[in-house]
């Protein structure tokens, strides 16, 4: 695994076009933020291919889809893999809101994914930083490069409102 420090970040901010770098981040938090006002948790993804183009972004859609494996990221994967006609994701790119789960982590490794940016991250549920690690398991076969904060602030106070019972449905700041 490897989780890049915040000196790392901004090296990795001068290579990657500022543009591309925050720009998904802001559609996946755009995306969390139109789940947070569905009723679902507010977490988002977008995915962008190599050149840098957006193709595809998801919000979490458990609840409305009555799917347990309805998280942003199955569902921005799946519409990225239809769009490439492959079930790999060569040199594409994910930024996520939150950590994600071991069940995404081990989906955006089986689809050979090859960064994930994400934003704050999750002690409970996060399948990355703690719990499984599933990017250093032993048995993971493709390990993403992995960029943790990025729009982190926006993503836990988007997460903090939910939890609360306040939800901001209005566009972002
Ligand atoms: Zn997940």
């Amino acid at each position: 695994m490897k989780l890049r420090t915040a000196m790392d970040r901004a090296a990795v901010s001068m290579d990657a076009p500022s543009r591309i770098f925050g720009g998904y981040m802001r559609v996946a938090l755009e995306e969390a933020q139109k789940s947070g006002c569905l009723g679902e948790v507010p977490v988002g993804a977008a995915i962008a291919d190599g050149d840098g183009k957006l193709i595809a972004s998801a919000g979490n859609r458990t609840r409305q889809l009555k799917d347990p494996t309805a998280h942003a990221e199955i569902l921005a994967i799946r519409i990225a893999c239809e769009k490439h006609g492959s079930e790999r994701l060569l040199g594409c790119c994910i930024y996520v809101t939150l950590e994600p789960c071991p069940m995404c982590a081990a989906a955006i490794a089986a689809a050979r994914l090859a960064r994930l940016y994400y934003g704050a991250s999750d002690p409970k549920s996060g399948g990355i930083e703690i719990g499984p690690r599933i990017f250093s398991h032993m048995q993971c076969h493709h390990r993403p490069e992995v960029y943790g904060g990025i729009g982190e602030s926006e993503s836990e106070a988007m997460l903090a409102g939910f939890f609360t019972g306040i939800r901001e449905c209005g566009g972002l700041g």
